[in-house]
């Protein structure tokens, strides 16, 4: 088994800060990496900020606060990873970006280091194969938002070894989440299910059957989801949907899952959703207002 003591997180946006976050409460050291110093303060503010809210909720005690955001620092230099022994990449989701990535960290990671990609759907063998470790190459796939999200699914590439599933197994379990084991094939189990119903329910947008408020309502109230399917877009980022409809019907050749027009007209005008302010919803007010 792989000893993990000091965790690397790559990209510090919604996904890494909650990584870190878990990470560091765990008991582990954590550096983070990111493009920009500005990048890097705010995933710290978040994790801040989320500390406190779990204080508040009693979920953890304020040592545990003060003690995890201690054991958090980060940087834009990959060199800071050198010692870990284990680096989660939760890059944006896009394939040349990650490989980019791999082929910096790789010149630094120790050897034996773990390298894991938090990728919601690219295939982790063809990721692997940008490295040059894929057998200490896997995936962990973490939900958001992480710090609440109880399941982690877990992804072995054609070459990932038995030690290196092994070790990544303990080490989930061991931050108090669930792990499923899903095949490497587009988008696992989580997304392959949940994407295509967002993207269905933006299609019913697009039609003109419902508009966003009648659409999240009905599957709200008429299928008990604890959020609406157009309100968990904006949550997700529409980007990352939209890039996972496209691993999928890349991936799977089948028209069922192309991705409706409508999504991607509203990832190209930057309406990203939650985190660009604007999406299904407009965000900058009090409350989230409808945009369809
Ligand atoms: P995000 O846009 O919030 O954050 C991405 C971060 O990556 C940004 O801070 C960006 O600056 C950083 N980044 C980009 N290029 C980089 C580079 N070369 N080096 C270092 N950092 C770089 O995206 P997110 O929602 O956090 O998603 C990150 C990953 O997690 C994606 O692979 C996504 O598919 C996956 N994921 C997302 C969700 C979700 O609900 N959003 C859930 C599970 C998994």
């Amino acid at each position: 088994m792989v000893e993990i003591r000091k965790v690397g997180v790559i990209g510090c946006g919604q996904m890494g800060n909650g990584i870190a976050h878990v990470v560091a409460l765990a008991g582990h050291d954590v550096v983070m990496n990111d493009i920009s110093n500005e990048k890097i303060e705010a995933g710290l503010a978040t994790i801040t900020g989320n500390l406190a809210r779990q204080v508040l909720k009693g979920v953890i005690d304020d040592p545990a606060r003060q003690a995890a955001l201690a054991r958090i620092s980060g940087g834009t230099d990959q060199d800071i990873l050198a010692d870990c022994d284990l680096v989660v990449e939760a890059a944006t989701e896009n394939e040349d970006v990650k490989k980019k990535i791999y082929g910096g960290v790789c010149k630094v990671l120790k050897p034996g280091a773990i390298l894991a990609t938090n990728t919601s759907s690219i295939s982790i063998t063809r990721l692997a194969s940008a490295t040059d470790r894929p057998e200490r190459f896997i995936g962990i796939h973490f939900m958001n938002p992480v710090p609440v999200m109880q399941l982690v699914e877990v992804i072995r590439g054609i070459a990932t070894d038995d030690e290196t599933y092994q070790s990544s197994k303990t080490f989930v379990t061991a931050l108090g989440k669930t792990v499923t084991l899903s095949e490497d094939f587009p988008a696992f189990i989580v997304n392959r299910i949940l994407l295509p119903m967002i993207n269905e329910a933006v299609y019913t947008l697009y039609e003109g059957v419902g508009t966003v408020d009648a659409i999240d309502t009905a599957m709200r109230l008429g299928a008990n989801h604890p959020m609406g399917p157009l309100q968990l877009a904006d949550f997700i980022g529409l980007d990352t949907c939209l890039s996972v409809m496209q691993v999928l019907h890349d991936g799977l050749a089948d028209s069922k899952y192309r991705p409706c027009p409508l999504l991607v007209k509203y990832v190209e005008a930057g309406w990203l959703g939650r985190k660009t302010k604007r999406g299904f919803y407009d965000y900058r007010g009090e409350k989230p207002v409808p945009t369809r």
